[in-house]
């Protein structure tokens, strides 16, 4: 069984955020609340003045007599008009600037999250929160916040009207129209309540299959598994169309009850009327003009049920925004930081630094203590899993440390703004992120405002130049969904690149030759060692190749550092460095000869 009490608490706290939005909107929420209201009882008005000279003219009197409907009927039909124009204007306005609110506020608050936090996430659902679960909220905003509002308003002001003719009436109305606004609303809350979330995770789910077989999707062909990923989604869409169903039922059964109720109201409201135009206390001409009002209320609790059907769906589509948002960053937020000098030496220091990742028991790095210097090439070597990528990410700040310290340029990497420390790191990574966009975007993320000038010769300095030169728009040239268009040789030289342009003092290298046959590596790291010449390289790699042009090998085991110095020492010493040189050499010799002598 629930607790009630804490669901409705959690669901009014999640109203109580998602109104804190609309705060800088406030007077022009309360401008489309009026505006809307006004509208509605214009509409009334145009019913009521209408109904009353149709009904009146049919008694034939004279034309002077029918003046004020017939000037009451104009006002109306034009002040209605001009009402809802004005009142879909402001709402809209405060609708887009609302939802640009929420975009830009939920950016801000999942930006410091990546990539430590997010990457539990799938991308399909990080899609479907950002589009699908920011764009659900206009609904919220638009039909539940605004209409039950006005619909108090209208309530009023027509059991008030209709109650100075007899107060029964006004009694009826009122009745008629609290019913189906708030017990239909209730009722249709309760449809939406048990079906809200499944919908809401389906829609996720369902995103998320379909953006994984887009990214897999050549994987999918050449194993010939497209009539399997096509049952899946047909489970998921089966699972949405279930809920669907059931929400439009829902909504069926409540416009049947809506319209029944309304008529209840009218034929109660005739009931009471009639007798009195017998006793001659309401001319018999104002029936029509009351019977048609009572219809014409309706029209401000008529969507109330809807929106309260959909108010669960938009809730759950909050508590998935506040849910991702709400995580504490990987990396504390610092309430003040203090910057790096310009102009002063570069050095970073690791010293008996220690990390463990928050989900795992195990210390991935240990004790790990180097300096890095500008011209200073350090490797960091070891098998897969001893924790050499887990440094770069605790470098480059994706994630804190809790023992131990870094240092960049003698200050607290704990006291340094991230983005200042990352501007100091340039990182060519196992497998770079190429945009879909052209070469010229591709480059200028590592530096916005780099000259044509720079990209040219940093293309070519990357060893590009002849690829540059066969592309059709030069650098101006698409590379296709993610760099789709170049080979795996090429997105490396194009990360390089970007490393260039970044300007950074320390360059960070997380296997930038993986997935590079042997050849290509040897070339590849040779113009790596060219270029950052002057630049401090910490190179994680588990390939031992061109050892001999390092000023330090750090062998790392399990986290640990249990070796370390240059690579002749290295190899006398006869270690499990030596061993692994070995082995490796063996392995070359067997693919490469031309490559040992
Ligand atoms: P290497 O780069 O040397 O191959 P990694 O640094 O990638 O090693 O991984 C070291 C260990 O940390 C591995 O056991 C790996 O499973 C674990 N690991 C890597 N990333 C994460 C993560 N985000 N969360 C939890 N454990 C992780």
């Amino acid at each position: 069984m629930p607790n009630w009490f804490s669901v409705i608490g959690d669901k009014m706290r999640t109203i109580v955020r998602l109104l804190s939005f609309l705060k800088p909107f406030a007077g022009l929420v309360l401008l489309s609340v009026l505006l809307n209201t006004a509208a509605i009882l214009a509409g009334i008005g145009l019913l009521g003045t209408s109904a009353d000279l149709i009904a009146r003219a049919a008694l034939q009197p004279s034309i002077a007599e029918l003046q004020v409907s017939i000037v009451g009927v104009r006002f109306f039909g034009i002040s209605r008009a001009v009402l809802r124009y004005l009142e879909r204007l402001v709402s809209h306005s405060v609708n887009f600037r609302l939802l640009a609110r929420v975009r830009v506020w939920f950016y801000n608050r999942v930006e410091p999250l990546a990539p430590a936090r997010i990457e539990d996430y799938q991308s399909g659902d990080l899609l479907q929160r950002v589009i699908g679960d920011i764009e659900s909220l206009e609904n919220f905003y638009v039909r539940s916040v605004a209409p039950p509002l006005s619909a108090v308003f209208i309530t009023t002001a027509m059991g008030w009207i209709v109650g100075s003719v007899d107060w029964r009436l006004g009694l009826v109305l009122v009745c008629g129209l609290l019913f189906s606004g708030a017990v239909l609303s209730l009722l249709a809350l309760r449809i939406g309540e048990k079906v809200g979330k499944v919908f809401v995770a389906a829609k996720a789910h369902l995103s998320a299959e379909i953006v994984s077989a887009v990214q897999g999707i050549s994987d999918i062909i050449a194993y010939s598994q497209q009539e399997s990923v096509l049952e899946n989604f047909k489970a998921h869409q089966r699972t949405t169309s279930h809920v669907q169903r059931t929400l439009v039922a829902g909504s069926g059964l409540i416009n049947g009850l809506m319209i029944l109720l309304t008529n209840l109201t009218l034929v109660l409201v005739l009931w009471l009327a009639i007798p009195m135009i017998s006793t001659g206390s309401l001319e018999g001409y104002r029936l029509a003009v009351l019977a048609i009002i009572t219809l014409a209320s309706f029209e401000a609790v008529n969507n109330l049920p809807s929106a309260a059907q959909s108010l669960h769906s938009n809730l759950e589509s909050a508590k998935r925004l506040f849910e991702l948002s709400d995580q504490p960053p990987a990396v504390k937020e610092l309430t003040s930081t203090v910057s790096v000098l310009a102009g002063s030496p570069e050095i970073l220091e690791i010293n008996r630094l220690s990390f463990r990742y928050p989900a795992r028991a195990d210390t991935i790095l240990e004790n790990i203590s180097f300096t890095l210097l500008p011209e200073k090439k350090i490797a960091l070597v070891g098998e897969s899993g001893a924790g050499k990528s887990t440094l770069i990410s605790v470098l480059l700040r994706y994630w804190d440390y809790e023992e131990g310290e870094v240092r960049l340029n003698g200050i607290d990497y704990k006291r340094l703004d991230p983005q200042e420390i990352r501007r100091r790191l340039g990182v060519v990574s196992a497998s770079p992120y190429i945009f879909s966009a052209t070469v010229r975007q591709n480059l200028k993320i590592a530096n916005p405002i780099a000259e044509e000038d720079e990209l040219l010769n940093a293309v070519r300095l990357a060893g590009l130049a002849e690829w540059l030169d066969s592309l059709p728009d030069g650098l101006d040239t698409w590379v296709g969904e993610h760099g789709q268009l170049l080979s795996g040789g090429e997105r490396q030289r194009l990360a390089v690149a970007r490393a260039l342009l970044s300007k950074a003092p320390f360059i960070l290298l997380d296997e930038p030759t993986s997935g590079l046959d042997s050849l290509k590596e040897m070339e590849l790291m040779n113009t790596i060692f060219d270029l950052f010449d002057q630049r401090g390289l910490l190179w994680v790699t588990h390939r031992l190749i061109q050892m001999d042009r390092l000023d330090e090998i750090i062998v790392l085991r399990a986290g640990r550092v249990i070796e370390r110095g240059k690579h002749n020492r290295l190899l006398a010493a006869g270690g499990y460095y030596a061993k692994l040189w070995q082995a490796q050499q063996r392995l070359l010799w067997e693919a490469r000869p031309d490559l040992l002598v």
